[in-house]
């Protein structure tokens, strides 16, 4: 019966899975060389699980001169999304994952595609054809009610969930049944025909070692009724087809391993290498979960875009979290890009990795710092013109004093570290642009109005834009003990009685007045770059009360 049914349902499969692996044969790799890929689906969301996994597998691949593809997962035609496609393939190109084949804008690139699954699924039909003709795979006519109706009576009766044993009642039909049922047009999936007596499996995985669990009892769907495999079905045919060698994926796909294992026995193929990478999590309180797609736009990887984080950031904080070494040679190696570290997978931890924003933008904050200005004008240029279009203009049409402001606390005895991201450079910046200036931070309300004003006034009096900075600071050592505060800090830790204020308290206010923040860089250099008239015209502004 299993001939005449495979034929019945499959009459234009006419190729054999010896065909497909003579199509797809075995790669000519050297011995140690891995296969990987990802397979996003195209939902319009990638999130930071894509690039994460992605890194792992683009390194494990071109670590040991291997391929890395990217494989569309667009069985769920549900949740697609058009244009989804691009957008995976341009986010994963902004970080600079370069593909060896896989899918590209305008269709494939390589000799192991198609590589959208959707476009495969002739191929699947060759291989479902055969698991009914050995009697492996059956229709299943079920309606949605049924299945309902399985799962509550299987509820009420705190059975294990789905479709198996005695529940799969379309395990058991004739021929003449399903004839019939076809041609009555009745719409049908495709099953797996399950082995009761396997109890156990054990499977290898790279990062978490051996995992022991059921074997799989259900009989899981192969092909939906459009004749579109499952993940599993389409995860075991396209892996062992594209010549996959080490699997990468989040570990929600752990429980789903006993079918896939099950598949590639029956098919009498070698397993690849699975490597279940742990979910991300952040912290909320005190303590950890999650990240979620509601809450969290961080999980987002266009967040990272829009923010204007530099892709390097990302990178070198993903490899933090996989390898918990990194850092330690990325010291060691200051001159070294992180490219040439060696991804291990051994020592990638198993349960949830943290994502720390926090430590991003300290990584960013770093890398930003060791760059020159003019790299970072460009940078920022590039990322405004897209996201920030009115501050372009006012960048390139004032390129030169940019270029000198981005130098200010880039000098190499005290580089600061005031800029994370492109977004908050705008912010952090706007102190040098009239058109974008604002007053961050309030002045500190425990000195008086009259003695703010006094000091600016005199300030406004005593600077000279000839002064170098000795002399200027000087000036406002004068002018602080003028007002009654101290000009030695340790003298007004003993006797705050004495005064009404320190030094701190004095340039403090100067640069509010000037800067518009409390933490900006020296005030003497920015007030060069910005120029006489600009700081004039703030210190009136200021007594002005503006
Ligand atoms: N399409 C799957 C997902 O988006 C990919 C899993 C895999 O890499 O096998 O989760």
């Amino acid at each position: 019966m299993s001939k005449e049914l495979a034929d019945l349902l499959f009459p234009d499969v006419k190729r054999t899975p010896e065909d497909m692996e003579k199509l797809y044969p075995k790669r000519e790799l050297s011995e140690n060389s891995k296969v990987t890929r990802i397979g996003p689906s195209p939902t319009g969301f990638v999130h930071l699980g894509n690039l994460y996994n992605a890194i792992i597998a683009e390194r494990l691949a071109h670590q040991s001169e291997g391929i890395f593809y990217l494989r569309i997962e667009d069985t769920d035609n549900k949740r697609e999304v058009s244009g989804a496609v691009e957008t995976i393939i341009t986010a994963m190109k902004f970080y600079g994952i370069q593909f060896d084949e896989g899918a590209v804008m305008d269709g494939d690139r390589g000799s192991y595609g198609p590589y959208r699954q959707r476009q495969r699924k002739d191929i699947y039909h060759v291989f479902a054809k055969v698991l009914v003709e050995r009697g492996l795979a059956y229709p299943c006519f079920c309606s949605e009610d049924t299945l309902k109706r399985i799962r509550e009576t299987q509820m009420q009766d705190k059975k294990d969930l789905g479709y198996y044993g005695s529940w799969a009642s379309c395990k058991s039909l004739t021929l003449d049944e399903i004839k019939l049922k076809l041609k009555q047009g009745d719409e049908y999936v495709l099953r797996f025909r399950a082995d009761a007596n396997e109890t156990y499996i054990t499977v290898k995985d790279d990062i978490r070692g051996s995992l022991t669990m059921p074997a799989n009892r259900l009989d899981f769907v192969l092909l939906k009724s459009d004749g579109i495999p499952t993940y599993h079905f389409a995860h075991v045919v396209d892996d062992h087809l594209m010549r996959t060698t080490h699997v990468i994926r989040g570990e929600e796909w752990i429980p789903s391993l006993p079918m896939h294992i099950q598949l590639f026995d029956i098919f009498g193929w070698k397993e690849p290498h699975y490597c279940h990478t742990a979910t991300l999590m952040k912290m909320d309180g005190t303590s950890k979960r999650k990240l979620s797609k509601r809450k969290d736009p961080e999980l987002a990887l266009s967040y990272y875009q829009e923010e204007g984080y530099l892709p390097e950031a990302l990178w070198f904080y993903i490899l933090t979290i996989l390898n918990s070494n990194f850092e330690e040679w990325a010291k060691e190696h200051q001159q070294s890009s992180y490219l040439d570290y060696t991804l291990a997978l051994e020592k990638m931890s198993n349960s949830g990795a943290l994502f720390d924003i926090d430590k991003l933008n300290d990584i960013s904050k770093e890398m930003i710092s060791r760059m020159s200005a003019e790299e970072v004008y460009d940078k920022w240029l590039s990322w405004i013109e897209k996201y920030h279009k009115d501050y372009a203009a006012c960048l390139q049409s004032n390129k030169e004093m940019t270029i000198k402001a981005l130098q200010v606390g880039r000098t190499a005895d005290k580089i600061r570290k005031d800029l994370s991201t492109w977004k908050q450079t705008c912010t952090f910046m706007s102190m040098y642009f009239d058109e974008f200036f604002c007053r961050e931070d309030e002045f500190d309300q425990s000195i008086s109005l009259d003695d703010r004003n006094t000091l600016i006034s005199l300030y406004s009096k005593t600077i000279d834009f000839t002064d170098d900075k000795n002399a200027w600071f000087d000036k406002v050592k004068y002018i602080t003990d003028k007002l009654g505060f101290a000009v030695n800090i340790k003298e007004y830790k003993k006797n705050k009685d004495h005064y009404k204020g320190s030094i701190v308290d004095i340039t403090n206010i100067l640069r509010i007045a000037i800067t518009g923040r409390s933490n900006a860089p020296d005030l003497w250099e920015v007030s060069m770059v910005i120029g006489e008239n600009c700081v004039r015209d703030r210190l009136q502004k200021t007594l002005n009360g503006r």
